[in-house]
């Protein structure tokens, strides 16, 4: 285990406070965090699952999902177990959510018996596999925030760039840590009411909305996920609010409104309808966004992307594979792509 960067002590010596995500924990000597991988140890705060990795894969950067980060390439994915949400549907429940579930007694032990990855060995993982990124996902990284700015670190000395995939449920001081090493995130806006939010992920909207934009004034590349789930967040005020949202940030940030499968204690939630997702979409584009793709479905052209000045089709998708792309590289610019046929800017990094 590794002492944590982002603490404040407390006026009482038996607390101290975590800053690494938006619970603001104040933990007891002796005990955990919300998210149970930050525990007081003498007054002192700790990763208790530093460098234990649970999953780990090459996948296509498009899986993350983002559609303008690199595309056509690999990310090396990781996660360390555990997670500060706790929501219901969770789609990588076995690795963030059952330990919590069980009585284990005490989670420090619970990890210290568990392998550990030096962040030096990730890195290298990543190259070997000709990857162009390193994703830090699955669970969220705020649970695998120290070891993930240590991996960040040395994947950027390496030339590989920093993706997280994440719920958004940071601090300002997490946020403004990660600058510079950060370079691309995608965040969900899973609700746009707070209710939904404390009810179902055991958090909060505001935090989220905040993290947003501080991730973009911070110019971390940023796509959005909601997932749309029947009966919970389908209604169209919500889903304008979500887009609303999204274009006064910036109209040009990728939306991504994704299909909804019952998992973990949501068994009897339904899978999305085909409808429900077109709908979303027609939404979001009547608030302006200029991308927007369904995700976890098949439905042609809607993972496609158009440009938005002369309408062309500029990336043809199908899944997570590119079949036609007409994105050129701005000359001497990383970060920029534009238009094969107008020379519209286009968002992101190609
Ligand atoms: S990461 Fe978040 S949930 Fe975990 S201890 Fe820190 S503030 Fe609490």
């Amino acid at each position: 285990m590794n002492a944590i960067r982002l603490y404040r002590k407390l006026e009482s010596d038996d607390f101290v406070q975590c800053l690494i995500c938006a619970h603001k924990c104040k933990i007891k000597k002796g005990m955990t965090g919300v998210c149970k991988t930050i525990a007081n140890v003498d007054g002192i705060l700790y990763s208790i699952n530093y460098g234990i990795i649970v999953a780990k894969s090459v996948d296509p950067v498009e899986k993350k999902p983002l559609f303008h980060f690199l595309p056509g390439t690999g990310s090396y994915s990781i996660a360390s177990p555990g997670c500060n949400f706790r929501c219901l549907g969770c789609q990588n429940a076995d690795i963030s959510q059952t330990y919590r579930d069980e009585n284990l007694g005490s989670y420090l032990e619970y990890f210290n018996g568990m392998q550990k990855t030096p962040p030096e060995d990730v890195v290298e993982n990543a190259l070997k596999a000709n990857c162009k990124s390193i994703s830090y996902t699955y669970t969220d990284p705020a649970v695998f925030f120290d070891y993930s700015l240590d991996v960040m670190e040395i994947a950027h000395k390496k030339g590989l760039k920093n993706i997280f995939v994440t719920n958004g449920y940071y601090t300002e001081e997490s946020i403004n840590a990660a600058k510079g090493l950060l370079d691309a995130a995608n965040v969900d806006i899973k609700f746009f009411n707070d209710t939904s939010y404390r009810r179902i992920c055991g958090g909060r909207l505001e935090p989220v909305l905040e993290s947003v934009e501080l991730f973009h004034k911070n110019g971390v590349h940023l796509e959005l996920t909601t997932l749309l789930i029947d009966e919970y967040n389908n209604n169209d005020e919500e889903i304008k609010k979500i887009a609303d949202f999204i274009v006064s940030v910036d109209k040009n940030l990728p939306w991504h409104i994704s299909r909804f499968f019952p998992l973990y204690k949501m068994q009897d939630g339904r899978v999305t309808e085909e409808k429900t997702i077109i709908n979303a979409y027609n939404i979001g584009k009547a608030a302006g966004l200029n991308y927007i793709y369904a995700g976890n479905i098949r439905l042609d052209g809607y993972e496609d992307t158009h440009c938005p000045s002369c309408g062309k089709l500029l990336i043809k998708r199908r899944g997570y594979n590119i079949l036609e792309n007409n994105v050129i590289k701005a000359s001497g610019a990383e970060s920029e792509g534009k238009c094969k046929f107008c020379g519209y800017k286009i968002y992101g990094m190609f």
